[in-house]
């Protein structure tokens, strides 16, 4: 059964959607440049150097900002997508915020296809850039009508005009990366970057970092996946997934099509107790607060910065902000409702 929330409301203009007076064209030029920073306390004592980068400061909160930002420009540019075209896509997390922000300042209406596990928080900012949400079944298989991707697919039909970005098989996902993360990445460290660790979800993060990084540093980077359990990329079984954003349930002939599993030279597989503690430990140790998938990141590459060699830079990236997840991530009932145990818990045993 599909229904729509906020009475099926329509896409407002940027004005109605954020601050009245708002110059659009500012909001856009901050999407990017994120700043990259040490972790001093987490990474003490290791020898080596670990480095965030602060995907959370986009202006809509996450690294999709970017991608949401390459698709629709490509899109664009080919004429898929022309002025006031409608943008519609399935997602359940934060590439539907990036595009409702990047539809407002762009002055395209935005229809997201969403479950009902996405977080009160996620759906606040949804509604707050004015996108129209629709729920369906999430685990409704791809045969059946109400399937994300089938709703998405009627709705586009629908819609004079409408365009469906496609984020697991359109290139200026990975492109974003390519063309901007990376660089940055590369400047921000003056060329020392020696290791590189992402989670993968559709894998354009990943690609684009590691195609890019690979290619300047004559592949001396070494590019490794952060993966949790319950997730077949790193070649475990699939099952639940407490880490948002990130892994994979699907068989490999399904795996996204802009993941190239070829540049990565290794997955991690990090257990849920130690993607939260890392989680919770970014927060009071270095006073960042990011989403679950940074404290998979973060925990990967303080594995990595412990066994690589002395004066190694390792890069972590870091999608989100916490702030969409006070009633998950750090909410104590839904840790023990998951049997996610803080490292602190266990030491109190
Ligand atoms: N973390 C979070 C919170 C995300 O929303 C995503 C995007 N699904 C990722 C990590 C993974 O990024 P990508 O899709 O580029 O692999």
């Amino acid at each position: 059964m599909t229904t729509v929330t906020g009475s099926g409301r329509q896409a407002r203009h940027v004005g109605q959607v954020l601050d009245p007076g708002m110059d659009a064209g500012a909001v856009l030029a901050r999407v990017g440049n994120t700043p990259l920073v040490p972790l001093d306390v987490l990474s003490r004592g290791l020898g080596s150097t670990v480095f965030v980068k602060l995907e959370s400061e986009n202006p809509g909160g996450s690294i999709k900002d970017r991608t949401a930002l390459s698709m629709v420009r490509a899109a664009e540019r080919s004429g898929e997508l022309q002025p006031g075209g409608t943008i519609v896509e399935s997602t359940s997390g934060n590439t539907g915020i990036g595009l409702a922000l990047i539809g407002a300042l762009t002055g395209h209406p935005v229809v997201v296809v969403t479950g009902d596990s996405i977080s009160s928080e996620k759906l606040e900012a949804l509604n707050r850039y004015g996108a129209r949400v629709v729920f369906t079944d999430w685990s409704a298989p791809s045969d059946s009508p109400d399937n994300a991707r089938a709703v998405a697919a009627r709705i586009t039909a629908e819609i004079p005009g409408a365009w469906r970005p496609l984020q697991f098989d359109n290139p200026a996902n990975p492109r974003a990366h390519y063309e901007g993360t990376a660089p940055e990445i590369w400047e921000q460290t003056a060329g020392r970057v020696t290791h590189f660790v992402a989670g993968v979800g559709t894998g354009g993060t990943i690609s684009g970092n590691g195609r890019y990084l690979k290619e300047k540093s004559g592949g001396h980077v070494e590019v490794i996946g952060a993966d949790p359990y319950g997730s077949v990329y790193s070649g475990g079984h699939p099952g639940p997934i407490l880490v948002d954003g990130v892994g994979n349930s699907w068989p490999k002939p399904d795996w996204p099509k802009v993941f190239d599993r070829g540049l990565l030279d290794r997955f991690l597989r990090i257990p849920n107790d130690e993607v939260y503690t890392t989680l919770h430990r970014l927060l009071n140790d270095e006073g960042l607060s990011l989403g679950p998938s940074s404290g998979l990141t973060v925990a990967a590459a303080l594995r990595v910065a412990r066994a690589a060699p002395h004066g190694s830079v390792v890069v972590a990236i870091a999608p989100d902000t916490g702030s969409n997840y006070q009633s998950k991530a750090f909410n104590p009932v839904w840790l023990a409702d998951n049997h996610i145990r803080l490292a602190t818990d266990l030491a109190e045993d």
